[in-house]
């Protein structure tokens, strides 16, 4: 037959739980419960007594004396009845009496018991984790002094599982403390070698300055930046190594910073080296410890060499102001403009010729800085530029009501990859380059001595005259003048008297036609007339005597009276077809016709 297991108790997985807490299950033999089994055994006059405690499955013997089995299985473990209910001691005087352990195999075979009497080991909680009891192979009963020393015993044990616990728990508790130091150690280390890289990526000096003492401490990088070796890294004189240039400025932004204005000290200032020259700085610093009372302690702080940095962007800035310097005085206006058309570079010139401020323009855009009714002129080529095309282009400029002309020239700027970055302008006032152009172009075709039209003027005239006639279907008359015997005149009046002569039949010849007839001075003393919308030969004869008859009244010259005649030969021109040249040849043939026919005449051709 099958013992009767006992009921478990109502807390038993937290009674579980604290037993296991106590991590005492299958540890060694101590003194301490060897002591109180013997004491049980004996108090009690029993063979057998045992600190039990009650496992999931079975129970276990802290301690045992009369007994050899170090375990049993729970079913049939007396105790287990014992730590059920709120009983403090369970007392079988004869199991074979009893119907819960008649049957039971420790009853009926080894170790045969009969009598047992078992106090519950219960902890403050109130989980009772096992017994201390006593086992008889005869049945018996024991006495109440008997019963009080085994519960005596039993709240010693929890006493002793108790100290246990506590002990337990405050390995524990070392143990996490050492682990979180040894976190905190760690997490120092891994900071500390951050900080390493940092100041070393960063190619940072790290500095310490104790305010009070004025001592200052330096990292090794620090040191090697001003050219010392670490040894030296206590004694650094820090004021000494300033600029004193820099001095009075290092001062304000430490005191700005100590008086809390700023949160951190940011600063660019002189350090020398070791070997006397100057190295640029980048210092920032903070206050790293204040007394008591609030006055810093310590400054704490970082310097990182700006020096390759400064010299470049003062190679820069030298090179811009050169190239600045070169373009302001340049007679043309030199401009970068960007993608977005915002001036980027703008020289002096525009600022000379317009007023505009260079400052304000740069950065603003093209449209912006150049007005509008500009803008829509330069805008195609600016597109074109930007484009990738280089343009070039003249347009025109009101300045100070003057209409300027500019000559622009856009080169775009395209960086390494190819894009177009924007453009470069170069542009030239050509004004007064046009207006020499023009008056060039009226001298070619201009007699200088008379103010008539020459020979290359004519040759064109004669043309638009020939097609006007040929148009109108109105003749048109060409008169070819020489002036009689003009080198006696010359050789009377000389050659200044001469040319007074020649200006003088310009004069009349001019006055003795239409404005809208051409008088043109073909060369030396030969003067030619065109003569349109002739109505006939009548009307052609009576403007040929006309003409003749201008010049016979007498020239003064330098108070001399001179009589001077001229010859002519005319031809008409009625929409025949020939040309020009032609046209002349026939004149010239009529006017040597009248010279043989004695002069101060004309002849028609
Ligand atoms: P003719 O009646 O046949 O025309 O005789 P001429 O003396 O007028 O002879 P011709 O027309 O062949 O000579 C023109 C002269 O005009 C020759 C030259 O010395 C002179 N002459 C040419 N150009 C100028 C000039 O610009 N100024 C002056 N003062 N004399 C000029
Ligand atoms: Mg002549």
């Amino acid at each position: 037959m099958p013992a009767v297991p006992a009921p478990l108790p109502a807390d038993e997985a937290e009674r579980l739980a604290a037993l296991h807490r106590l991590r005492v299950l299958d540890t060694l033999p101590e003194q301490v419960y060897d002591d109180i089994v013997h004491l049980a055994s004996q108090i009690c006059g029993t063979p057998i007594g045992l600190v039990t405690l009650i496992d999931g499955e079975r129970q276990w013997f802290k301690a045992r004396v009369g007994l050899a089995a170090p375990q049993t299985h729970r079913d049939t473990a007396f105790c287990a009845h014992a730590i059920v209910g709120d009983d403090p001691l369970l007392i079988v005087e004869d199991a074979a009496l009893d119907a819960r352990f008649v049957d039971n195999p420790l009853v009926t075979g080894d170790p045969h018991i009969r009598f047992y009497a078992g106090a519950p080991i219960v902890t403050a909680d109130g989980h009772a984790l096992g017994t201390v009891c006593v086992v008889d192979t005869e049945p018996r009963r024991i006495s109440a002094a008997q019963a009080r020393s085994l519960q005596a015993l039993a709240r010693q044990t929890t006493a002793l599982l108790e100290l246990r616990l506590r002990t337990i728990i405050s390995e524990e508790q070392a143990e996490a403390l050492e682990r979180i130091g040894a976190q905190a150690r760690e997490e120092r280390r891994r900071s500390a070698e951050m900080l390493e890289l940092v100041l070393r990526g960063g190619n940072l000096g790290l500095w310490d300055l104790h305010v009070p003492t004025g001592r200052f401490q330096a990292s090794p990088r620090e040191c090697e930046m001003l050219g010392y070796d670490a040894a030296a890294a206590q004694q650094l004189p820090w004021r000494a190594l300033l600029h004193p240039d820099d001095r009075a400025t290092v001062d304000r932004a430490i005191l700005t910073h100590l008086a809390g204005d700023t949160a951190y000290c940011q600063i660019e200032h002189r350090m020398r080296h070791r070997d006397g020259r100057w190295i640029w700085v980048l210092s920032h610093a903070v206050i790293a410890e204040r007394s008591a009372d609030g006055r810093p302690l310590r400054i704490v702080g970082t310097h990182l060499d700006m020096t390759e940095r400064k010299v470049a962007q003062q190679a820069l800035e030298d090179s811009q102001r050169r190239l600045r310097l070169i373009t302001d005085n340049l007679p043309a206006l030199v401009a970068h403009v960007d993608r977005e058309q915002r001036y980027r570079f703008l020289n002096g010139y525009i600022q000379r010729t317009h007023g505009t401020d260079i400052g304000t323009a740069l950065g603003r855009t093209m449209r912006e800085v150049r007005g509008e009714a500009l803008y829509v002129q330069l805008q195609p080529h600016v597109e074109a530029a930007l484009r990738g095309e280089p343009a070039a282009f003249v347009y025109t400029d009101t300045v100070d009501g003057r209409a300027l002309q500019y000559q622009s020239n856009y080169i775009p700027d395209i960086d390494a990859a190819g894009l177009v970055q924007g453009f470069y302008a170069m542009t030239f006032d050509i004004t007064e380059l046009r207006e020499t152009q023009v008056r060039l172009e009226q001298l070619a075709r201009v007699d200088p001595l008379t103010g008539l039209p020459n020979r290359r003027q004519f040759e064109e005239r004669i043309v638009q005259s020939m097609a006007r006639s040929r148009r109108s279907n109105q003749p048109m008359a060409v008169m070819f003048l020489d002036i009689d015997h003009f080198k006696s005149i010359n050789d009377s009046l000389g050659h200044a008297g001469g040319d007074a002569v020649l200006c003088e039949v310009a004069r009349r010849l001019r006055d003795s036609v239409r404005v809208t007839d051409t008088v043109a001075r073909l060369a030396g003393d030969e003067f030619v007339l065109l003569l349109e919308g002739v109505a006939g030969p009548a009307d052609v004869d009576a403007l040929a005597d006309k003409v003749i008859a201008s010049i016979r009244p007498a020239f003064v010259v330098a108070g001399i009276a001179r009589s001077v005649t001229t010859s002519a030969g005319v031809a008409v021109y009625n929409g025949d077809a020939l040309d020009a040249p032609a046209l002349l040849a026939q004149a010239d043939a009529a006017l040597y016709r009248a010279k043989q026919r004695g002069r101060d005449r004309y002849a028609m051709a």
